[in-house]
């Protein structure tokens, strides 16, 4: 994959990718497809490891690719597993699992990510819902009309339901409480560009890389376009039975091997 070196300024069109977990598979596969593209830089959101087979491999990718690398809530409980006791069983199990498979050197990796990062004052970059919710999932229009009280950018990227969506709300007051008719929402198909409007606000979600949960067991990534303020959800063909066999082969619960079959 080429990705152009970083130059602030003329930085333009950024991968957005986010929820690999570990899926070293369907993450080589992304990044393979990137060349297609005409990246300039990656920005991950997120859960770089848990659920799957390779959280070491992944770390390592995402840390010489991306150039902005966000902390998921499973990034932050396998450096603190205390904080998987909210997790289900398969996940808990499984960040068990990566806290003992992972080095010293990659928990430190994971454990100096930050929760938020910021892009040219325009794009807010974080894993899950910005503010204190009900829940910390942006999955409808009522979650995201929450969500946009903590959004201070034009477009918060955003990932965690590891389903690809985008949500539109008023631009005017930028503390305004939308109400859910203020937001409106749109599951972008594979290719489609979702023109971004300066006059309004976005949270762009890419879906997730390794483990999709859309009934579409591609891989998902997005693409920003700061040229042609645009957001498109790109799908990716992996090899999904080599990923099964290694979530298998390292003894990871079976329900987390079965289910990259069905995306969901
Ligand atoms: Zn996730």
């Amino acid at each position: 994959m080429a990705v152009r070196p970083r130059m602030e300024a003329m930085s333009k069109r950024y991968a957005v990718i986010s929820d690999i977990h570990g899926n070293l598979h369907a993450f080589m596969a992304v990044l393979g497809e990137l060349g297609q593209h005409d990246i300039d830089e990656i920005i991950c959101l997120g859960d770089i490891v848990g659920y799957g087979p390779a959280p070491d491999r992944c770390i390592d990718l995402v840390c010489n690719y991306s150039s902005i690398t966000i902390r998921g809530n499973h990034d932050e409980a396998a450096v603190d597993p205390v904080k998987a006791d909210l997790f289900n069983g398969a996940a808990r199990q499984a960040i068990y699992w990566t806290r003992d498979y992972l080095s010293a050197v990659h928990i430190d990796a994971l454990n100096r990510l930050k929760p938020v990062e910021r892009l040219n004052g325009t794009v807010m970059c974080v894993h899950d819902c910005p503010v204190p919710a009900p829940s910390d999932y942006v999955h409808d229009k009522q979650m995201a009309a929450l969500a946009f009280r903590g959004v201070d950018a034009h477009i918060c990227l955003l990932g965690h339901t590891h389903v690809p969506i985008v949500f539109e709300a008023p631009c005017q007051n930028i503390d305004a409480d939308y109400a859910i008719p203020d937001v409106t929402g749109w599951i972008p198909r594979n290719g489609e560009a979702v023109f971004l409007e300066p006059s309004k606000r976005y949270i762009c979600n890419p879906g997730s890389v390794g483990q999709p949960r859309d009934c579409d067991p591609r891989a998902s990534f997005g693409v920003l376009d700061l040229d042609r303020n645009t957001f498109t959800v790109h799908r990716v063909e992996y090899d999904v039975a080599a990923a099964q066999v290694a979530t298998q082969e390292a003894g990871l619960p079976s329900i987390l091997a079965q289910r990259l079959a069905i995306g969901a």
